[in-house]
C-alpha cells in the first residue's frame, strides 16, 4: 500500500478547498448582488441629475407654440444655453413635425432645421410618453443615456420633444472602480481564509495523521508508540480507542506468539511424527519426527504435497475419506528392502466451531517393533501348537494301536512303547525348554554368578563327552567321534553361572555330534583377547546353508525338521543358548560351510587379574 497520500487526497487539503470554495461562492453571490445594486442605484441617481427643471420644459413648449420660428429658435437656444448641467452632453429640441429646432452644442448647429429620423423621438411624439435608452457610440467607444421627453401645450397636446443625451462613462467608471475594490478585497479575503483554513484543518487532522501512523506501526507489529489524546471530542475518543486497540493487539499477538512457540516446542519434542494439512489435504506443517519416519531430509520436500502421496496411500484412500473421519486410524507398511517400517497413522480433522473443516492432523507412530513382536508371538504360538501336536498325534496313534490289541503282540508292543516313551520324553524336554525360555523372557531367571576358571570348566564338560565315547566304544549303534582341544595355557577366571554355561556347551556339543557323520573330529578351542574369552566348537558335519545362518538361533528353527525330530531335537536348544550367553553379557555366533562343517563361537567378557599379569611377566622373564 502506498503510505503517502496524494496531495489532493489529503483530508487537510479537502477541508481547506471546501472552505475556500464556499467562501468564493458566497463572495461571488454577494458581489453580484452588490454590483447590480450599485449600478442600479448609480444609474437612478445619474438619471435624476440630468432631469431638466420643469420651467425649462414649459419655456420650451411655449416657444414651440410660437408661430415665429426664427425668433422661437433663438429663444430656445438661449434657454438651452442657460441649462447648466455638466452631465448632459447635448440637448436637442424637436417640434411635432420632427424638425430639430435647437441644440445645446455649438458644434452641432448644422443639424438645426433638419428632420430627425430617430425612432425614439418618433415614438415619444406619437405616444406622448417619455422614452429612454442606453446607446453605445462605437465612434468614441462611449456609452450614452438618451432620454426623450414630450413637450405639451396647455391643452396637453404634443408640441414637440426634448432629446437629452448624457455620457454614462463617469457612472460606469465609478461602478468599475468600486467593483475593483470589492474584487481585490474578496481575493485577499479568499487567500487569507485559504491560509487560515489550511492552518485549522491541519490542526483538526493532526490527531488523524497521528492515528494513521500509529495504525501503520501496529500493522507492522511495532506496539511501542502511543497516540496523544487531545481533548475529549470524537477525535480524542478515537485516539483513546486506537491506543486501547494497540494494547489489545499486542496482547493478542503475544499470546498467539507464545501459543505458537508452545505448539512448535510440543511438535518438535514429540516422540511421534505429526503432520498438518490444509483443507485440500496438502501438507502445511511437519515435525522433525515425521521427517525422520518418512525418511525425508528437509520439510520443504513435503510442504505442499498431498498427504496421500506423502504416506503413499493414494491407491487406497482419498483426502475426502480421511477428512470425513471415515478412517480414523490405519496401519501403513512403509518397509523397503532391508528396512522394516510399520506406522500407525491417526487422522483427526481440524474443525472450526461452525463445523467447517479447515484441515487435517495426522499423527504417525512407529509400531514396527510392536507389529514384529505381535507377528513373532503369533508365529511362536502356532509353532508351539504344531510342535506339540506332532508327537501327541504319534503317541495317540500308537496308544490306539496298542489298545486295539497290539499290546498282545510281543514284537510290536515293546517297539510302540519305546516310541511313546521317546515322544513323551521329547515333549517333556520341549516343555522344559519352553519354560526356561519363558522364564528368561519374563526376566525371572536368576543367575548364580561365580568366578570360574573357564578352561577347567570347559575341560570338565568335554571330559564327560570323552567318557561317553569310552562307554559306547563297543556299542555298534552309537556314533564314534574324537574331540580335539586347543586351549590357551592361561587360567581364565570368568564370572558365569556354571550350570547354565554347562547347558550351553552341552547343547552345542550334542549338535556337533548329532549333525556330524560317524568318525568325525570335533575341534574345541579356547583363547583370550584383552577383554574377552572366546570358545569355539567346530565339527566336520553337514554344515548350515548360508541362507539359514541368520535364523539358526530363532526358536523352533531347524534346517531339516524331520531329521532334527528324528534325533529328538526340539529346535529350542540354540535359542536357549543365545539367551543364556546374552544374559552372561557375551555373544554367540556361527560360521559354517554347507557340507564341510560348522563352527560355533562364544565370547564372554573377561577382566584379566593384576596378579596374573605380574605372574605372567615374571614367567616370561624366567
Ligand atoms: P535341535 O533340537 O533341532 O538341534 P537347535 O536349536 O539345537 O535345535 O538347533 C537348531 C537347528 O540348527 C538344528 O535343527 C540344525 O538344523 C541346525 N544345527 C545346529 N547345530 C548344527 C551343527 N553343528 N551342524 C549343522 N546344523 C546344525
Amino acid at each position: 500500500m502506498n503510505s503517502k497520500l496524494k496531495f489532493y487526497q489529503s483530508i487537510r487539503v479537502k477541508i481547506a478547498l471546501v472552505f475556500a470554495l464556499m467562501l468564493m461562492l458566497t463572495l461571488e453571490c454577494v458581489g453580484a448582488v452588490f454590483v447590480r445594486q450599485l449600478e442600479h442605484q448609480n444609474l437612478n441617481t445619474f438619471k435624476q441629475t440630468i432631469e431638466l427643471p420643469s420651467y425649462v420644459d414649459n419655456s420650451l413648449s411655449e416657444q414651440l407654440s410660437r408661430p415665429n420660428k426664427k425668433k422661437a429658435n433663438q429663444q430656445m437656444r438661449q434657454i438651452l444655453s442657460e441649462v447648466n448641467n455638466n452631465n448632459i452632453s447635448e440637448i436637442r429640441v424637436i417640434d411635432s413635425k420632427r424638425i430639430i429646432r435647437s441644440t445645446s452644442t455649438s458644434d452641432n448647429r448644422g443639424i438645426v432645421g433638419q428632420k430627425t429620423t430617430d425612432g425614439t423621438i418618433k415614438a415619444t411624439l406619437v405616444n406622448n410618453r417619455t422614452h429612454s435608452e442606453n446607446i453605445y457610440d462605437s465612434s468614441n467607444h462611449n456609452r450614452y443615456y438618451v432620454n426623450v421627453i414630450p413637450l405639451n401645450d396647455s391643452n396637453n397636446n404634443v408640441v414637440g420633444a426634448v432629446y437629452l443625451r448624457a455620457s454614462l462613462e463617469g457612472v460606469y467608471s465609478n461602478i468599475n472602480s468600486i467593483t475593483l475594490i470589492y474584487l481585490s478585497a474578496a481575493l485577499i479575503t479568499i487567500a487569507l481564509s485559504l491560509f487560515l483554513a489550511i492552518l485549522i484543518s491541519q490542526e483538526i487532522t493532526r490527531p488523524i495523521e497521528e492515528m494513521r501512523k500509529q495504525t501503520l506501526r501496529i500493522a507492522r507489529g511495532d506496539f511501542s508508540g502511543q497516540v496523544r489524546v487531545m481533548g475529549n471530542d470524537e477525535l480524542g475518543q478515537l485516539a483513546g480507542a486506537v491506543n486501547n486497540l494497540s494494547v489489545r493487539v499486542e496482547e493478542a499477538q503475544e499470546s498467539s506468539d507464545s501459543e505458537r512457540r508452545r505448539l512448535d516446542s510440543v511438535l518438535s519434542h514429540m516422540s511421534d511424527g505429526a503432520l498438518a494439512t490444509d483443507r485440500r489435504g496438502n501438507v502445511t506443517i511437519v515435525n522433525n519426527m515425521a521427517l525422520q519416519l518418512l525418511g525425508v531430509d528437509h520439510e520443504d520436500d513435503l510442504i505442499g504435497k498431498s498427504i496421500i502421496d506423502v504416506l503413499d496411500i493414494r491407491h487406497d484412500y482419498t483426502v475426502r475419506q480421511l477428512i470425513n473421519t471415515d478412517q480414523e486410524e490405519m496401519i501403513i507398511d512403509m518397509s523397503n528392502e532391508g528396512n522394516d517400517l510399520i506406522l500407525n497413522a491417526y487422522f483427526s480433522p481440524i474443525q472450526r466451531e461452525s463445523g467447517f473443516v479447515s484441515g487435517l492432523v495426522c499423527v504417525l507412530h512407529d509400531v514396527t517393533s510392536q507389529q514384529k513382536e505381535e507377528r513373532e508371538r503369533k508365529q511362536f504360538v502356532s509353532n508351539v501348537s504344531h510342535e506339540l501336536r506332532t508327537p501327541l498325534t504319534s503317541v495317540h496313534s500308537y496308544v490306539e494301536a496298542l489298545s486295539d490289541g497290539a499290546w498282545q503282540d510281543k514284537e510290536i508292543a515293546p517297539k510302540s512303547l519305546t516310541v511313546i516313551q521317546n515322544e513323551t520324553d521329547r515333549m517333556i524336554r520341549m516343555i522344559n525348554d519352553l519354560l526356561s525360555l519363558s522364564r528368561m523372557d519374563s526376566g525371572t531367571t536368576k543367575l548364580n554368578l561365580e568366578y570360574v576358571n573357564i578352561k577347567e570348566l570347559f575341560n570338565y564338560i568335554l571330559n564327560r563327552f570323552d567318557m561317553i565315547i569310552k562307554k559306547n566304544e563297543n556299542d555298534e549303534n552309537s556314533k564314534k567321534y574324537t574331540i580335539e582341544r586347543y586351549f590357551t595355557s592361561k587360567d581364565l577366571w570368568v564370572e558365569i553361572d556354571t550350570d547354565k554355561f554347562t547347558q550351553v556347551i552341552d547343547n552345542i556339543m550334542n549338535n556337533a555330534i548329532k549333525y556330524s557323520p560317524d568318525g568325525g573330529v570335533i575341534t574345541t578351542r579356547l583363547l583370550e583377547t584383552h577383554n574377552h574369552v572366546i570358545l569355539s566348537i567346530s565339527d566336520q558335519g553337514l554344515g548350515i546353508p548360508r541362507k539359514d545362518l541368520g535364523r539358526i538361533f530363532d526358536r523352533f528353527f531347524r534346517v531339516d525338521k524331520a531329521r532334527s525330530r528324528k534325533q529328538g531335537g526340539t529346535g529350542l536348544g540354540l535359542a536357549i543358548s543365545k539367551e543364556v550367553v546374552n544374559m552372561l553379557g557375551g555373544q554367540i555366533w556361527v560360521d559354517s560351510v554347507e557340507g564341510k562343517g560348522s563352527t560355533f563361537y562364544i565370547s564372554l567378557p573377561y577382566v584379566p587379574y593384576e596378579e596374573e599379569d605380574d605372574w605372567d611377566a615374571q614367567e616370561t622373564k624366567d
